[in-house]
């Protein structure tokens, strides 16, 4: 079948021309290009929504939209659901709790995303009722149960590596996977990539941000030791997770890196993973810690953040610190962390909710393509919220409503009534304040 499909600025063929990142591999180690020829490609599928990246925001977006009756895709480069929740062993689900108007600290993150922070508590694989830490195997599980429950028709191993465009319309996406080079179409796409791989190829706008890139990895027999004092400057033992005795470290890592240049991803990989063993054995040559082993390093690279998409709204810093309230809200947001504002640091206890719109999520110019995760549209002082779990389950859970909607409609992603949107998200449990 011919696809008869034009691909508007596709970087996956010219990546060198078209915006390229400055000092990555993508400007090309030797300046040189060569013509890919045409050829044509089987369809997989014809869909009402298809998402893209099953991270926190893509399951949630896949489970939302299918639940409302939109046939649903999901794709995952990698074998498991989660993203950086489960395979980049960030196990902390943060900001569900935050104050409302009458200073009382209460849970704000409801629907799907607190729906899997249920079924962790309920299997025993959660601690702490505030911002739980979760155990990533036992999150995947539950991750992989709710999008077989809620009918998704699941891909993994498949990497999306273009977008298909008619002018400034997506149709779908190219997939790469052991069976080839293969399209997805859809009605309506939704790019929960993480770091905005298919707004990229689309052609939008976005603001590409260098941030720390860390990796985490798990400790084992932590119970055994008999003094965790003794543990030498420049270690670290890391935080208890539901499993007794095992501990997950994190890793703040080097400042101002390019988390979508493939080059420097790989450089990071082996410099830490042998930053990691060093310390390790030096953890094990401490008298008193010797049964200390490292269980494993995070099968995904603890990219924070890239690119930020220049959306129809960027939400600021100042929108969530005062409780704005947008006609279009798809769901609220909490706090974890000390925010600067005006010159004041802000505490997690006492940090406003904050409303996130459904304008946020949507490009500029690509029609029918919904952005969710941590590289949505937000000013950069709002970064440590807006890249955050929760905040990503939210935004997907509110994509993919307005997904289904739309393509169960007939209508464009813009042209989703947001009343009908909020009646639906409230429907399916998400608390809009
Ligand atoms: C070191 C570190 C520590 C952190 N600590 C915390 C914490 O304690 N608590 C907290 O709440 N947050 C924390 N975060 C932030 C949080 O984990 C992430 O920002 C969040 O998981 C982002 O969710 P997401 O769904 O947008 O993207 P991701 O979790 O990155 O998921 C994106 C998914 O898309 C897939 N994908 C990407 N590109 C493609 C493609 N082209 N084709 C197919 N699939 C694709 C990926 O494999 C992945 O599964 C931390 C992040 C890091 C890096």
């Amino acid at each position: 079948m011919s696809l008869g499909l034009g691909c508007r600025r596709d970087s996956y063929i010219q990546s060198p021309e078209k915006q390229p990142v400055p000092g990555s591999a993508s400007a090309g180690l030797t300046g040189r290009t060569i013509s890919e020829p045409a050829r044509q490609i089987p369809v997989l599928a014809e869909t009402d929504v298809l998402v893209v990246g099953g991270g926190p925001a893509g399951t949630a977006a896949a489970i939302a939209a299918s639940r409302a009756g939109a046939e649903t895709w999901l794709v995952e480069r990698y074998n498991h659901l989660g993203g950086l929740w489960t395979g980049g062993l960030v196990l902390p689900l943060l900001s569900t709790h935050a104050v409302d108007r009458r200073n009382r600290r209460k849970q704000v993150i409801f629907g799907i995303g607190g729906e899997m922070a249920q079924r962790l508590k309920d299997l025993g694989m959660s601690i702490s009722e505030v911002n739980p830490v979760v155990d990533p195997e036992a999150a995947k599980y539950v991750l992989d149960e709710m999008i077989s429950e809620s009918g998704v028709k699941m891909l993994y191993h498949a990497w999306a590596t273009g977008a298909i465009m008619e002018e400034n319309v997506i149709k779908g996406v190219f997939i790469e996977s052991k069976s080839g080079r293969m399209a997805i179409l859809a009605k309506i796409v939704v790019d929960c990539t993480g770091d905005g791989d298919i707004y990229h190829f689309a052609g939008e706008q976005y603001d590409m941000m260098n941030y720390h890139i860390g990796l985490v990895h798990r400790l084992g027999n932590i119970d055994r030791i008999k003094d965790p004092s003794a543990l030498p400057d420049g270690l670290d033992l890391g935080s208890p997770t539901p499993v007794k005795s095992v501990n997950w470290v994190n890793m703040q890592g080097r400042r101002d890196q390019n988390g979508v240049d493939v080059l420097n991803l790989s450089k990071l990989q082996m410099d830490y993973r042998k930053e990691i063993w060093e310390k390790t054995q030096r953890i094990r040559s401490t008298p008193g810690f010797e049964e200390v082993f490292l269980v494993d390093t995070a099968s995904q690279m603890g990219v924070r953040m890239s690119r930020i998409l220049e959306g129809e709204y960027r939400l600021t810093l100042e929108d969530t610190m005062t409780f704005k309230a947008f006609p279009d809200v798809i769901g609220i947001s909490g706090a974890w962390t000390t925010m600067m504002y005006k010159g004041r640091a802000v505490k997690p206890e006492e940090r406003p909710y904050w409303q996130i719109p459904y304008r946020s999520l949507l490009p500029r110019s690509t029609e029918n393509l919904i952005v969710a995760g941590r590289c949505f549209c937000f000013e950069r002082d709002l970064v440590e919220d807006t890249r955050i779990i929760g905040t990503c389950l939210v935004t997907g859970h509110g994509a993919g409503a307005a997904a289904a909607i739309a393509s169960k409609k007939g209508i464009s992603a813009r042209e989703v009534n947001t009343k009908e949107l909020k009646n639906l998200l409230s429907e399916q449990g998400v608390w809009l304040g």
